[in-house]
């Protein structure tokens, strides 16, 4: 099973499909299921599997197929999730994060950075305004950000390493 066991993917499903999407996605094995085997091994109403099922649908992560039984004439929903799409889907996220991050640390990398009890904004910005904020009053005071330049850094590294995995998986 794919496990969108990075943070930032997973924040990103839980804000697509839930905490219950993320629940039932996390806790269906490969192959088809119908939504009442679904709602017994993630200990969740049938009701509210067959509507985080309809959202996976939505996002492409779940399809399903019906069979009919001739003589009841009643249908059954076999659910199977598209890993190919979720992985994809999971690999577009963390390249997104990964280009935001990067424009981050570089942004970080090549400024000098200076605070007042307000906000923080470039040197030459603070320069302009002779080192005193209009807003708050007080001064631009130098600030170093080797600590945010090594958590974006390992951020990045992070994200980066999770890809890899998710790509050989
Ligand atoms: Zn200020």
């Amino acid at each position: 099973m794919l496990e969108p066991d990075n943070f930032v993917v997973r924040e990103y499903f839980r804000k697509r499909i839930g905490d219950e999407g993320l629940k039932i996605m996390m806790t269906v094995p490969e192959g088809e299921i119908t939504d009442e085997e679904i709602a017994k091994l993630s200990d969740t109403k049938l009701t509210a599997v067959r509507k985080t099922l309809y959202r996976l649908y939505e996002n492409r992560i779940a399809e399903y197929r019906t069979e009919r039984d001739d003589n009841s004439g009643w249908i059954t929903y076999l659910w199977r999730f598209n890993y190919t799409n979720v992985k994809k889907i999971m690999e577009d996220e963390a390249d997104g994060k990964l280009a935001e991050l990067n424009g981050q640390l570089e942004e970080e990398q090549k400024g000098v950075f200076y605070q007042c009890g307000c906000q923080r904004v470039l040197f030459e910005e603070a320069a302009a305004d002779n080192f005193l904020c209009a807003e708050c009053g007080a001064n631009f005071e130098y600030v170093a950000n080797d600590d945010l330049i090594n958590s974006l850094e390992g951020q990045i590294a992070k994200l980066e390493k999770w890809k890899e995995k998710i790509k050989n998986e």
